[in-house]
């Protein structure tokens, strides 16, 4: 710094030089709101769109637009978005396509906040969420008006694990010209690449096995960037915005890395909505990204090994893990899982709600807790908890039983993991 200024205008400019580079090998944690302007053009450069750049981190920030570079690479899609949560990227995502009047037609066995915020709060702002019997895809095309706008499913149901013939539903989509959206959280792109098989849009929970650790909040919104949305009924993308001079989005974007979708959700929702990641949490969802396949990889070995034991044990009524031959999902789940069936079992106790809650308070190395994905095995008992919002007939429409435990297996030692079990199965 050249010029000599007073104590307190050091306390603002020593030190700080934008034009620092440091030749560091992990990614930099860009902790800043705002972006400096080379001068005033190029800050109207930015605001009306005829460049690409960092204005504000609400909007975009380096730490944050290179996990959405890495999301998208994994994912194969054309661009990404990262958000403060899965929560508000399957929000962002619904809002980004609907308006009042129009509607989304979703599988029933949703996540539970998923469900609740389709159920009950998407109906404030006028939008309907169709609930259907996902196990015959036909059941979309059934629920399909002249109203829809968009068919909504997670490729393993949460928590009874029935995986989503993703092709067939994808079908009907295409038929309609409706985005398909796909929530992967429970897969990763390790496990299942959803736009291969014909998904528009991805949805995750980066909180859950991306992340890895139990550690951040976050979520991500991947665009294949192949959908046709110059189809006249989706109004948010054909009409002129006023908000940026009548850009109409579906045709005024031509690059490929900025796709409609994507484009619309970062200038719309995540712009004057706000549910933006911080660079915090962006970095340690880069830092999980890196070891995603190892872990998964001992994830679905675990999980294997765990249902299997299950399966065998006396004290249990049903085991449900994608990946066991006699599984409902088997034969779907087996045409598109090559590498393995996800982290994931559920099961039923005999003696229902009461041996259930038994099973938990033994365990000893398992941990209580409403979440799943974590490095470290845990446990829950979802309908006295995580689906305790839902009424007794949408519990049960969704798969979720009152004797269902919900298992997130670890990456422990499988042995420890067996031995907890089996001491808190023994003692009931
Ligand atoms: C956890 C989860 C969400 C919500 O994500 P948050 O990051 O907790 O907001 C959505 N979908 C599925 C399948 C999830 O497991």
């Amino acid at each position: 710094m050249s010029e000599k200024y007073r104590f307190e205008t050091l306390c603002l400019h020593s030190g700080n030089d934008p034009n620092l580079f440091i030749n560091s090998m992990a990614p930099p944690i860009h902790r800043t709101s705002a972006f400096l302007f080379k001068d005033t053009k190029h800050a109207a450069d930015l605001f009306t769109l005829k460049k690409s750049g960092n204005i504000y981190s609400r909007i975009m920030n380096p730490t944050q637009q290179m996990l959405e570079e890495r999301l998208a690479s994994l994912e194969g899609g054309a661009a990404s978005l990262a958000l403060s949560s899965g929560t508000a990227a399957v929000y962002y995502t619904i809002i980004n396509i609907c308006s009042t009047g129009e509607e989304i037609i979703a599988a029933k066995n949703l996540y539970g906040g998923t469900y609740t915020m389709f159920d009950s709060i998407l109906t404030q702002f006028g939008i309907t969420v169709k609930f259907v019997d996902q196990s015959n895809p036909n059941n979309f095309e059934k629920a399909i008006t002249s109203q829809t706008r968009g068919i909504y499913i997670e490729a393993i149901g949460n928590p009874s694990l029935d995986f989503m013939d993703i092709e067939a539903v994808s079908g009907i989509a295409q038929k309609y010209n409706l985005p398909l959206i796909v929530d992967a959280t429970f897969t990763t792109p390790y496990l299942l690449k959803s736009i291969e098989y014909g998904a528009d849009i991805v949805v995750h929970s980066l909180s859950k096995w991306i992340g890895g650790h139990g550690t951040a909040i976050g979520g991500a919104v991947i665009d294949a960037g192949k959908f046709n949305w110059k189809d006249p009924k989706f109004k948010l993308y054909n009409e002129p915005d006023v908000c940026y001079h009548g850009i109409r989005y579906a045709h005024d974007f031509k690059e490929q890395n900025r796709p409609a979708f994507a484009v619309r959700m970062r200038l719309v929702p995540l712009r004057n909505l706000g549910a933006s990641i911080s660079p915090d949490n962006a970095w340690i969802f880069l830092q999980g990204l890196e070891t995603l396949p190892i872990r998964m990889e001992r994830h679905c070995q675990n999980a294997f090994e765990t249902a299997k034991y299950l399966k065998t044990h006396p004290n249990i009524k049903w085991v449900r893990y994608p990946g066991l031959k006699e599984d409902q999902s088997y034969p779907v789940a087996s045409r598109y899982l090559k590498k393995g069936f996800g982290g994931m079992v559920v099961f039923g106790i005999k003696g229902g709600e009461k041996a259930g809650a038994q099973f938990i308070d033994n365990l000893k190395l398992f941990s209580h807790a409403a979440n799943v994905g974590d490095a470290k095995s845990l446990a829950i008992h979802p309908a006295s908890t995580t689906h305790v919002q839902l009424s007794a007939k949408q519990r049960e429409e969704g798969g979720v039983n009152d004797d269902l435990v919900r298992l997130s297996i670890g990456i422990e030692h499988i042995d420890d993991i067996m031995k907890d079990l089996k001491q808190a199965l023994e003692k009931i």
